[in-house]
């Protein structure tokens, strides 16, 4: 085996013990013949980053994800940044060429992806985005480069919520809002499809969802919620019980991790390995 065989991966942030990452990426290199393809844990403290982004040069890895407390960091230690991380001003995937670091945010792809398997066209429609954070700021571009009709945010801060409408509105109908107001709930009256960005409802904490009253929606309304674990929600519950059709986060977990595998290798995995790998580690946390 000569050297130009192995190459290294890993998940950069702090932490990333409950990281599905190194589960999923492992399978699709050995179902697709590179047994020789390392994925890690890479926990780095905020204020210890450069150095870690240093490492990955000399120490010639070839890509890592990047999560949590570094998806924004991380940019200004970057050769080059990609057109949508640009616009969402996060990276999840950085490249080395060569020790020329690459960021991309591959979330966009990953969304719009399981839209797209949902049979779910956001062209022309009205869609409700529940949060304001990271996630929702990348879901809010996905939505703003397929022409969604109107966009409403409804979140606990409406400051934040209107803020970042105000960062979309050179690229569409935007707006924020407390969810709790009459106008919010109005609004859900004509959404096409509705999507937690929250973390309410996310293990261990299965027994929140967003304050939204599902009941408003009207009827043949997409229920979507990015969460992945577990993978049916209360929301997604709620929702299905009042008969709406639903959508979990694992498909976007999977899409975009198949995006960033694609921006490693230059070919596409097998994503049913991938979504078994993902599952098992799921069902054994
Ligand atoms: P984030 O940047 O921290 O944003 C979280 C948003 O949720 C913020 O608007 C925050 O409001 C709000 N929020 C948090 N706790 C809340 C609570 N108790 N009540 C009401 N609102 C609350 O996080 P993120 O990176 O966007 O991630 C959010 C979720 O998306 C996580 O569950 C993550 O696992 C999931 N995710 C899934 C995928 C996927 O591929 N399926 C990809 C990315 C993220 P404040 O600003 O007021 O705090």
């Amino acid at each position: 085996m000569s050297s130009s065989d192995i190459k290294n991966f890993g998940i950069l942030g702090y932490p990333v013990g409950h990281s599905l990452s190194p589960q999923m990426y492992t399978a699709a290199f050995k179902a697709a013949g590179f047994p020789n393809y390392n994925y890690i844990l890479l926990p780095v403290q905020a204020g210890k980053l450069f150095f870690a982004v240093e490492g990955i040069k000399s120490l010639e890895f070839r890509g890592v994800n990047v999560t949590i407390p570094h998806k924004s960091t991380i940019m200004k230690y970057l050769d080059a940044i990609d057109a949508d991380a640009m616009v969402i001003g996060a990276v999840n995937t950085v490249v080395n060429d060569g020790g020329m670091l690459t960021g991309y945010n591959t979330d966009v792809v990953g969304f719009l992806a399981a839209l797209s398997e949902a049979n779910f066209l956001p062209e022309d429609c009205h869609a409700v985005v529940l949060g304001a954070g990271g996630a929702a700021r990348a879901i809010l571009w996905g939505l703003c480069k397929r022409r969604a009709e109107y966009i409403t945010i409804g979140a606990r801060n409406p400051q934040k919520a209107q803020a970042l409408a105000n960062d979309f509105l050179s690229q569409g109908q935007v707006s924020g809002y407390d969810w709790l107001t009459d106008e919010f709930k109005e609004l859900l009256q004509t959404a096409d499809i509705v999507i937690n960005t929250t973390p309410l409802g996310m293990f261990p904490h299965v027994d929140d969802m967003p304050p939204v009253d599902l009941k408003l929606l009207p009827e043949g309304a997409l229920v979507y919620d990015i969460i992945y674990n577990p993978v049916e929600t209360k929301f997604l519950r709620t929702a299905k019980e009042l008969g709406f059709p639903t959508l979990d986060g694992l498909s976007m977990l999977l899409l975009q991790g198949r995006e960033a595998y694609r921006l490693y290798t230059g070919e596409l995995p097998d994503l049913k390995v991938m979504r078994r790998a993902v599952e098992r580690e799921l069902q054994s946390k």
